[in-house]
């Protein structure tokens, strides 16, 4: 299904960040694959899990807050791969502090970090990302049911992710006349190093299973499948959506 395409993907910390399970979706699909890691403290994880299942991919550092680091990762891409075809997001970070207690004593850096890293980075990336997607692309980001609802304790990265989800709408009606198609997958909770950060995450999972159709938490894999579809052909008609990927619990009322 992408055989012959590039993509790079953001966002791996370790085995089970959904970046990971995605890498491993796209590549089963065919593609050829850059991964990027933010600090030092990384690199090890990502290179020690790509060189075992992916040995020819481009193992590259980019912190987002670094301009310097996210044209020196493009400048690679052109170098190594020419052309890209799509773009895995799966960034966020808010300070812990944020993620606990009530939304309303946010300050002003927890605040900005939340937005610059987990929504901002987007649009940071798809500029970056764009003129090297030639024959046009997809780009992918993940988001969370807290930008639509509040969940306690997502607080801040609730707003960052209703941020994220409207950046996607904006940046699929500047991209489309470039065949660049810019989509968001909204996820149900998984158990990752992000989600331990939010506080009360064993109770969401419960909830979760209890309440959606599926009576069952989502698996990254479902998750990076869906990445690989809207990677690929199948969805070309597909811009500017939020796709829930959460065994159906957004759609229930009581
Ligand atoms: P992970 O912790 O595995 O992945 C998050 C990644 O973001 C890490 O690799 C982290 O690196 C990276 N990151 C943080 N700050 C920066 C930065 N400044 N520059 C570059 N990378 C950075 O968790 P997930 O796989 O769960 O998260 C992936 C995405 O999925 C996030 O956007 C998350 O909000 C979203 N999501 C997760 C859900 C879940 O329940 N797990 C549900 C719905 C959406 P580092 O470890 O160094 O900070």
């Amino acid at each position: 299904m992408l055989k012959e395409k590039n993509g790079i993907i953001f966002g791996v910390a370790n085995k089970r960040s959904i970046a990971w399970a995605t890498a491993q979706s796209v590549h089963g699909a065919g593609a050829r694959l850059a991964f990027t890691y933010q600090g030092d403290r990384l690199k090890e994880n990502v290179e020690g899990l790509t060189s075992v299942a992916m040995p020819d991919s481009l193992v590259l550092p980019c912190d987002v807050t670094k301009q310097d680091e996210v044209d020196e990762t493009f400048n690679r891409l052109a170098q190594e791969f020419g052309r890209l075809d799509f773009v895995i997001h799966s960034i966020a970070f808010a300070p812990r502090e944020a993620l606990e207690g009530d939304f309303l004593k946010t300050d002003r850096e927890a605040f900005v970090t939340a937005l610059e890293i987990s929504a901002y980075s987007l649009t940071q990336l798809a500029r970056a990302a764009a003129p090297l997607m030639t024959a046009g692309g997809s780009i992918v980001t993940m988001t969370f049911h807290g930008a639509e609802k509040v969940y306690q304790g997502y607080n801040v990265m609730g707003v960052a992710k209703a941020a994220l989800e409207s950046s996607v709408r904006y940046l699929a009606a500047d991209l489309g006349p470039r065949n660049i198609r810019v989509n968001a997958i909204s996820a149900g909770p998984i158990q990752t190093l992000s989600a331990r950060g939010v506080s009360g995450l064993s109770n969401m999972l419960k909830h979760h299973a209890e309440r959606c159709p599926l009576h069952r938490n989502v698996e990254a894999r479902e998750v990076a499948d869906t990445a690989l579809f809207l990677c690929s052909s199948l969805s070309s008609g597909i811009t500017g959506e939020t796709i829930h990927v959460d065994c159906g619990y957004n759609i229930m009322g009581i």
